[in-house]
């Protein structure tokens, strides 16, 4: 179910290709990312595109390699007038403009490693300046020696079957008619499977068992892993909690409501569970 596209990206610390002319440029202002506009097509500009951009301070976080190009990021806190083709581009429309859901998560990888620099710039124990540790992603405190490095904030995802519906659930933060999967922060001292238990618990009233990995994809807005399961219901009427979920329902394969994009998990997920009810109803 993985898009191959995002295989292209193999992140790094150091360098692979040392190939400058080639190096691309991932410069991020706000929620958006600046592309490079040719033939109604959108790019990643090369590094030496954007120096005038960058002005005085070109210092820029290696991130790793897509597909063959070394890959820098930055984050603007402003721009003024951009040349005719380039243009900042909403993060999630990257994927629908250029055809490439990989670069969503190219560009979502910066968003993370930008925002753990910026958070970390003083040390947690003692207040001191952190500078960056020379072999590998770090920030390390030349006072106290404490090392600090980037945070990943586990979380799951569940899509829950009763037959043949699926659970879809309304969140007060989506937009209004938009449908998705239960998903909640994994809490110090749970196993996964007992926060996939707890969350759906916590925010719809029910019960499940048979809970099976699925897959998994980062999503590092700013620092998530999302891990994704299946589960059968077990138990219970479906009560929304009223304080993250709003309306949650079983849906027939057939009559779904608006779901997320495919660029992230639960949008996957659904359509997986639509083609397999699709392919079952076939047969
Ligand atoms: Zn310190």
């Amino acid at each position: 179910m993985n898009s191959s596209n995002q295989h292209k990206y193999l992140p790094a610390f150091l360098p692979a290709m040392n190939a400058e002319e080639t190096s691309w440029a991932i410069i991020l202002f706000g929620k958006k990312l600046l592309m490079r506009i040719a033939e109604d097509k959108l790019y990643i500009p090369e590094v030496k595109e954007v120096a005038d951009i960058l002005k005085e301070d070109k210092k820029m976080e290696y991130i790793g390699s897509y597909d063959g190009h070394d890959c820098y990021c930055k984050r603007l806190n402003e721009v003024t007038e951009l040349p005719e083709n380039l243009e900042l581009v909403d993060l999630m429309e990257i994927t629908k403009r250029s055809g490439d859901a990989g670069l969503f998560i190219l560009a979502g990888t910066a968003n993370h490693i930008l925002h753990w620099y910026s958070m970390n710039q003083y040390c947690g124990c003692c207040g001191h300046e952190t500078e960056d540790k020379k072999d590998e992603r770090a920030k390390i405190c030349p006072k106290c020696g404490n090392i600090t490095y980037p945070r990943i904030s586990p979380a799951v995802i569940t899509a829950v079957f009763q037959e043949d519906k699926i659970l879809l659930a309304h969140n007060r933060n989506f937009r209004k008619g938009l449908y998705s999967l239960i998903a909640g922060y994994v809490e110090p001292g749970e196993t996964l499977e007992q926060c996939v238990v707890r969350e759906i618990r916590e925010e719809v009233g029910i019960n499940v068992k048979n809970i099976q990995y699925f897959s998994s994809q980062t999503w590092p807005f700013p620092e998530s892993l999302m891990m994704a399961f299946t589960a059968e219901y077990e138990s219970g009427e479906i009560k929304v909690d009223e304080n993250e979920i709003t309306d949650a329902a079983w849906y027939q394969a057939d009559s779904l409501p608006e779901i997320p994009s495919t660029d992230s998990i639960a949008g996957k997920m659904i359509r997986w569970y639509r083609e397999r009810l699709r392919t079952i109803n076939k047969q």
